[in-house]
């Protein structure tokens, strides 16, 4: 098993030519990837054309665009009604909520960024506006968003609020392990969600659930290795988890970045768009930064309703259906008519197919 690791020095054919061979030893496998990321590059490279077919490729619940429910998105409009502008990566801006987008419903009065520490200088440039910052990811732009906040306080600023919508993955792996609504043999793991909060995380899920995981780099290559090295772990068994992007990701993690979220951030109960609440799997900020959680500073009740009953996201993000499934993929549903998140995220998994898979 060891000699696993020293597989960086294969080139692609080699590997290609080793997951063939290892693969023999299956019947049918199921490997889910729970990064938007893993996702995109999978399909870039025409990686589920190369694989032998015994091995399907299921992509998870891991754009975080994509999981963000329709009420997220309503609020977000909501406040905008209210007077305060809107701050958001831009993946967020054409996500459909209940009645439609923030493109549809007030393009002028959102603001697109590129980091979240942006939202400092339009709150510190704009005294007389009010700021809602979209924080909406996962662990690996959370502590982003934490910085923020410490930042906002540390500066006094008082117009600068987070809607938040954080999640956590090792939560929803276990989800979709209970509900054994799907036979998953192993799954390749988000690499920077493992810079942030370590291997050790994942392990606990791997070995709870005793399936295989790998934590695995982003080049088409690492991906392969990652592929090779599930199937060693399901030959030998002898372990459920194993690192190939070593060279960024430690059993603890960043430390650092792990203080600031965990000083800013308690866990909670959040609603996965298409999968429903799970416990803990989301993040809302401590007492100590209420006054920058707008749920709590301007609470807003909302009535939200399924955008388009018939998009399959889904099912989609549980690994059901692959997108083709979905009778309004390339058929009313495209990048540019999207009736539902994952067509309209630069990670999700049907703006990926549409784009390269088919
Ligand atoms: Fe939803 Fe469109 Fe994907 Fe179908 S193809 S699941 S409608 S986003």
């Amino acid at each position: 098993m060891n000699s696993l690791i020293n597989l960086k020095n294969l080139k692609r054919a080699e590997i290609i030519s080793d997951i063939k061979k290892a693969a023999e030893d299956f019947q049918s496998l199921n490997f889910m990837e729970v990064c938007g990321t893993h996702t995109m590059q999978i399909y870039r490279a025409g990686i589920p054309s190369i694989l032998p077919s015994n091995i399907n490729l299921l992509s998870g619940p891991g754009c975080p665009v994509c999981v963000t429910p329709e009420e997220f998105i309503d609020k977000a409009i909501a406040y905008l009604k209210e007077g305060y502008e809107i701050l958001t990566f831009g993946d967020l801006y054409r996500v459909p909520g209940t009645y439609g987008s923030l493109e549809k419903e007030c393009s002028g009065k959102v603001k697109i960024i590129y980091s979240p520490s942006e939202s400092l200088e339009y709150a510190l440039n704009n005294s007389d506006k009010k700021f809602i910052l979209l924080a909406v990811g996962f662990e690996t732009t959370a502590p982003l968003f934490a910085a923020v906040v410490i930042d906002a306080k540390k500066k006094g600023i008082k117009n600068l609020f987070l809607l938040c919508a954080l999640k956590l993955i090792p939560p929803v792996m276990r989800y979709l392990l209970e509900t054994g609504e799907l036979k998953i043999d192993g799954f390749l793991l988000p690499g920077h969600v493992a810079t942030i909060i370590g291997s050790e995380a994942f392990r606990k899920v791997c070995d709870d659930y005793k399936k295989p995981g790998v934590v695995s780099g982003f080049e088409p290559e690492d991906i392969l290795q990652s592929i090779f090295i599930l199937l060693m772990l399901l030959k030998y068994k002898s372990r459920f988890l194993e690192i190939q992007y070593r060279m960024a990701v430690k059993r603890e993690g960043n430390v650092l970045a792990r203080r600031e979220m965990e000083k800013v951030f308690q866990k909670t109960k959040a609603k996965w768009r298409g999968i429903g609440e799970i416990e803990n799997s989301g993040l809302t900020l401590k007492e100590e930064f209420i006054e920058y959680d707008i749920s709590y500073i301007h609470p807003l009740k909302i009535e939200s309703q399924v955008f388009n009953p018939r998009c399959r996201c889904g099912e989609v993000l549980r690994g059901i259906i692959s997108p083709v499934d979905c009778p309004l993929f390339d058929n009313g549903c495209s990048p540019q008519t999207p009736q539902g998140p994952c067509m309209v995220s630069s990670e999700g998994a049907c703006a990926a197919i549409y784009k390269y898979g088919r």
